[in-house]
Parts: C-alpha cells; sequence; structure tokens
C-alpha cells in the first residue's frame, strides 16, 4: 500500500532532476573510461607500466575506500593483504609447493584467502578505535612482510618467487594493462553501486555518526565485516596483478610506504565518495614519475600534498568537485511540514500496545541519574517528560532505546522485555529516535540522511547492491520515494539535495525527525526537538508531532518548553534529580504545586 501511494507522491520533477544528476555523476567515470581504453594509442611503454600500475593500486583502494573513506576506519597497513594476495598468487603458479595451479584459478584462491584475512585483520575495528586499530593493521603488515621472509621453503624468503604469467590475451604489455583496466573498471562500478546504496550510506552512517546509525538498527559488526570481506578480496587480486606486473616478487617490495600511498590516495580523494580516491590514486602513483629527479624526495612530496590538502581543502578532490553544493541557499527559508502526508507515510497503525519503564533505575557512580522510574507510554498518545537539566530524562530515553541498560526495574513493550543492551533491535521493533544533539552524516544529502533511517526496510544483501542486480535498484526506488515523503511531511523536501552540513540547526532537527519516520516507528522518542526553534517551527513542530500520534505512534516528548509539552502532550512526567516529582494530564501537573513551584515560575 504503502509503494503505491509514495510513487503517487514523486513529483515527476524530482524524478527527472534524479536522473539527470546520476548521469553528471557518470560524466567523469566514463570520461576515465574512454581516455583508459584509448590509452595504448598515446602512452609509450613506460607508461603503459605506470598506467598498469595504476590500474593495480585501484583494485586495492577501491575495496580501501570503503572501509576508509566510506567506514572511516583508519586501515593504514593494508600492503598486508598485497603481499598476501601477491604471494599467494605466485606461489600457486610456481608450482613449487603445490601442482602449479592456472593463473586465474590462483587469482581466484588468492581472492578468497585475502576475503579470509581481510575479515581478520579487520575483526579488531569492532572493538579498537582509530589509531588503536590503525596500529594492529600495521602490525599485520609487519607480520605478513617477516612471515614471507621467514618461511624460504614457500615463499623463496629474500630470493622471492616469480609472479604468474596471465596467458594471452593478457600475456603482452598491452594486453596485461587491459586484464588490469578491466577489473579497475569492474572495481569502480561496484564500489560505486555500493556507495550509493543503503549499505554505502551506513556506512558513513557509522562514521559520522555512530549512534544514529544503531538507532537506525544499522549493525556495525555485520556491515564492517562484510566489507572487510570485500576490501581484503579486492586487494588480495590486487596483489596478483601486481606479481604478474613486478614478474618476481620479494619481501622488499611491499613496503610501508606503499601501504601509506593507499591511505593517502583515499584522504586526498575525499572521504565518502569513488571518484575522489580514484583520482587520488591516479595522481600518487603518477607523480614520482613526474617528479624522477625527486625521488628520493617522494615520501615528502607525500607529505606535503597531504598536509596541503587536509589544511587547505578537508574534503579533499570530491570537494572540489562538488560544484553543486557551492551554490547559494536561499537565505529565508520556512520549513512548512505536511502532517496530512503523515497517514500515507506511517501506513496503518501498528498494534503494539504499550511501552512500559517499571522502577527503573541506573546510576552513574554516585549519581543516581533516574531512581525508580515508572513510565507508560501509549500509541497514539503524546507523552511529556520534562525536568530541569540533569533530572535524567536522556538518560531514560537511552536506557529505552538501549544505549544503556537499567541496573534495576524493567522496559517491556507490549509486556515482553525489551533486550538489554541492543540498540540496532530497538529499530526492528519500530521504536525510533532522535538526539539531543542531532547526528547527522554532514557530508552527505539530506535526503541520504533520511533514507539512512530506512535501511532495516531494504531487502537485497551486499552483493546485489555490488552488482546493482534487480531488488537493489527496487531498494533504492522504495528507500528514495518514502524519504521524499517523509521530507516533504517535515517540509524539507525542497533541501532533499543539499548537503546536510549547510543546513540551519531548525532544519536539522526536523531532518531527524524524518529519519524516525523512515522506521514507520510504533514509538517515537524525541530528545528536546524544540531547542533552537522559533516560536512558528515550535508551533509547526507541535502539530506535527500531534498528527505522528494520531496516526497510532506512541510519542515520547523530552522537552524544556514548557508552552509545547502542555499544548499537545496527553500525559506529564516531571522528574527532578532522577525521581519522579509528579505525573498526569497537563491540567494536573499545571496546578500541582511543586512543579509550579520548582519550574513554572508560579
Ligand atoms: P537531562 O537529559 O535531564 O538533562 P541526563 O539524563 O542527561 O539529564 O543526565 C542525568 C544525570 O546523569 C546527570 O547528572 C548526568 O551528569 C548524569 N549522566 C548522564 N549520562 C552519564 C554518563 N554516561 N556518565 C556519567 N554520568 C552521566
Ligand atoms: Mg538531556
Amino acid at each position: 500500500m504503502m509503494d503505491t501511494s509514495a510513487a503517487r507522491l514523486r513529483p515527476s520533477r524530482a524524478g527527472v532532476h534524479a536522473s539527470a544528476s546520476t548521469i553528471g555523476a557518470a560524466v567523469p567515470f566514463l570520461t576515465l573510461l574512454l581516455v583508459g581504453v584509448a590509452f595504448p594509442l598515446f602512452g609509450g611503454g613506460y607508461w603503459g607500466v605506470i598506467a598498469t600500475r595504476a590500474c593495480v593500486y585501484w583494485v586495492l583502494v577501491s575495496g580501501l575506500n570503503l572501509v576508509v573513506g566510506f567506514a572511516g576506519q583508519i586501515a593504514i597497513g593494508w600492503v598486508a593483504l598485497l603481499t598476501l594476495g601477491a604471494y599467494t598468487t605466485s606461489v600457486l603458479t610456481a608450482g613449487n609447493v603445490t601442482p602449479a595451479f592456472p593463473p586465474y584459478l590462483a587469482l581466484a584462491i588468492a581472492a578468497v584467502v585475502g576475503a579470509v584475512f581481510g575479515l581478520i585483520i579487520g575483526l579488531p575495528a569492532l572493538r579498537l578505535r582509530t589509531f588503536y586499530f590503525a596500529i594492529t593493521t600495521l602490525g599485520f603488515a609487519t607480520i605478513v612482510t617477516q612471515v614471507a621472509l621467514a618461511w624460504q621453503s614457500v615463499t623463496g624468503g629474500g630470493v622471492g618467487v616469480p609472479g604468474p604469467i596471465f596467458p594471452a590475451p593478457f600475456a603482452s604489455q598491452w594486453g596485461f594493462y587491459y586484464f588490469c583496466f578491466g577489473l579497475a573498471a569492474i572495481c569502480t562500478w561496484m564500489t560505486a553501486n555500493v556507495a550509493a546504496s543503503r549499505f554505502g550510506r551506513a556506512l558513513t552512517a557509522i562514521r559520522d555518526a555512530e549512534v544514529a546509525a544503531e538507532a537506525s538498527g544499522i549493525s556495525k559488526s555485520a556491515l564492517l565485516s562484510t566489507v572487510f570481506l570485500f576490501s581484503g578480496a579486492v586487494a588480495a587480486i590486487a596483489g596478483g596483478l601486481f606479481a604478474a606486473l613486478q614478474s618476481y616478487i620479494t619481501p622488499d617490495a611491499f613496503t610501508l610506504d606503499l601501504s601509506i600511498l593507499f591511505f593517502i590516495s583515499i584522504l586526498i580523494g575525499g572521504r565518502g565518495s569513488v571518484l575522489g580516491p580514484l583520482l587520488g590514486t591516479i595522481l600518487l602513483t603518477a607523480l614520482p614519475e613526474f617528479a624522477a629527479p625527486l625521488v628520493a624526495w617522494s615520501t615528502f612530496l607525500y607529505a606535503v600534498l597531504l598536509l596541503v590538502i587536509v589544511l587547505a581543502i578537508p574534503g579533499g578532490i570530491a570537494e572540489i568537485l562538488d560544484f553543486k553544493n557551492r551554490r547559494p541557499l536561499e537565505s529565508d527559508r520556512a520549513i512548512i511540514p505536511r502532517p496530512d502526508l503523515l497517514a500515507r507515510l506511517l501506513g496503518a497503525p501498528a498494534n503494539a500496545g504499550a511501552l512500559m519503564l517499571e522502577h527503573v533505575a541506573l546510576s552513574f557512580g554516585g549519581v543516581h541519574a533516574i531512581e525508580d522510574l515508572d513510565l507508560e507510554i501509549r500509541p497514539g498518545q503524546v507523552h511529556g517528560l520534562i525536568g530541569p537539566n540533569g533530572s535524567g530524562k536522556t538518560t531514560t530515553l537511552n536506557v529505552i532505546s538501549g544505549f544503556y541498560a537499567q541496573q534495576r526495574g524493567a522496559v517491556s513493550l507490549n509486556g515482553t522485555a525489551l533486550p538489554v543492551f541492543n540498540r540496532p533491535q530497538r529499530a526492528h521493533m519500530r521504536i525510533a529516535r532522535t538526539f539531543q544533539t542531532p547526528r547527522i552524516v554532514g557530508s552527505a544529502s539530506v535526503l541520504q540522511n533520511v533514507m539512512i533511517g530506512g535501511t532495516i526496510d531494504g531487502e537485497g544483501t551486499f552483493v546485489e547492491s555490488l552488482l546493482s542486480l534487480p531488488r537493489h535498484r527496487r531498494d533504492e526506488a522504495m528507500l528514495r520515494d518514502t524519504a521524499m515523503l517523509a521530507l516533504a511531511a517535515v517540509g524539507l523536501e525542497r533541501l532533499a539535495a543539499v548537503r546536510a552540513d549547510r543546513l540551519q540547526h531548525s532544519e536539522l532537527r526536523f531532518t531527524e525527525i524524518a529519519r524516525a519516520l523512515m522506521l514507520r516507528p510504533a514509538f517515537l522518542l524525541l530528545d528536546e526537538p524544540a531547542a533552537g526553534l522559533s516560536a512558528e517551527e515550535i508551533g509547526r513542530l507541535g502539530a506535527l508531532l500531534l498528527t505522528i500520534a494520531r496516526a497510532g505512534t506512541g510519542v515520547l516528548l523530552v522537552e524544556h518548553h514548557a508552552d509545547l509539552v502542555f499544548d499537545i502532550c496527553h500525559h506529564v512526567t516531571v522528574l527532578n534529580l532522577g525521581k519522579v516529582l509528579a505525573a498526569g494530564t497537563p491540567a494536573e501537573i499545571r496546578s500541582h504545586r511543586e512543579v509550579v513551584h520548582a519550574y513554572l515560575g508560579g
């Protein structure tokens, strides 16, 4: 039902706009494709080697880009997987340990080995953050090189092994170039597909707004594991190609400089882009050739280049090329929600029963953030939760949404206890939330941010997205239409294509609500949604929230604006120092002596 109604809403203008921008985005890739195909016409033999090398590096970097550029993991030792792939392919084809394998089969086996090791090298990322993870990847790079040196019977130790030779038509220099170029093109296509899928958006959400990703039901461990498998596989394939290009490999071919080159290609390319890192890889592969007299200085040049880019254009090459986001936005743009669209967006009310908190308590060290809290949020009603700063409102919301585990008491939905500490699970139970400080992927468009909220409703797998199979395309169309509908409902559809970090604060708040609505929430938890809004916007927010409740959703509204709370809430709970000071209808609370005394200034 929802699909047809969403389709009806899809304005033809937005449709045309989307396809035009898709074509626009493809132009640089098609240009590179043409240049790459025609390259042998211009480039001499030596440039052929450089171009082949750039293709090989890009096969690795394309996968690493999902790890570094999209998921934001500092994986600097990825040369380990190149080494592993190079040795696996070479040793299998050389036949000094096993019967000699055909090179294509050896390459495929290397891909599998690489996938497994990609996962092993990546796993620490699920526990360690930033530099700690970076160090573990470096550790792996060292280990792999040391093993290659020491395991002489297999790897030839310091003497090395011959690389694989791919049979005709790929045996000649240009033949091999086209082989690598073809693989590089396929990797570009696949990673661009992932980038434009719910998986790519989920990765950027993990990078820039991890709590929002979790609240949207995105499982960081499952998604990162998948990406490490893919990244490991293509890195090992790059290794096999690298060995063939070198024709003979020894452990000292795999330097840390190479690893840094891969990493920096992504940084100067721009995080969250495919084109940027692709250009970055080409640039960094070719640069030392132009600066041949300066070879001794190449590391120095990389460092300078990196510094300049990071300081001058933190968004990298991708930001330079992002012309569309340089146009100024209208200065006075009102947010006019359209609550009438909510019925279509939310569908039939889910018969969820009530969300109950009974005797819930949680303290942080000596601070009793909440003590013996009872709360009942009913479908179809707005429940206000008010109280001074530090009274435990956000903590309550965090307990309900699984960010904290209560130390005593129970949180249950329709009589069933909610799983403790399982944040992504809440989204599957259709419990959505917003944050006191909006958690948004700044470098993604408003539309993409909202689409993140619907991640769990996609049906296609990661592989289907890689290959842009029909289910992936159906997911994308469905998520896009639903997100446009959600944006129209909160009054932001005109900003759909704008980078989210260009929005005003109030617009970010409404963007978060739109993202939460993507879950078709049975319960919607809002943490001070009116903070920073103008009086007019607060009025419109109130009408929007009332309509959301009328559609059957139970709304928990944490708020400071007493007027908004008394206007729209069916029930209000007042907290003070983690305890319930009063609970009742707005009329009761308004005339409650202690409450009036403490907050309402009466
Ligand atoms: P409110 O949202 O009502 O302003 P909070 O729920 O954020 O209040 O905080 C309630 C109390 O719990 C405060 O004293 C706060 O300092 C404390 N608190 C909240 N989260 C944490 C935490 N993660 N670690 C330690 N103390 C916390
Ligand atoms: Mg708070």
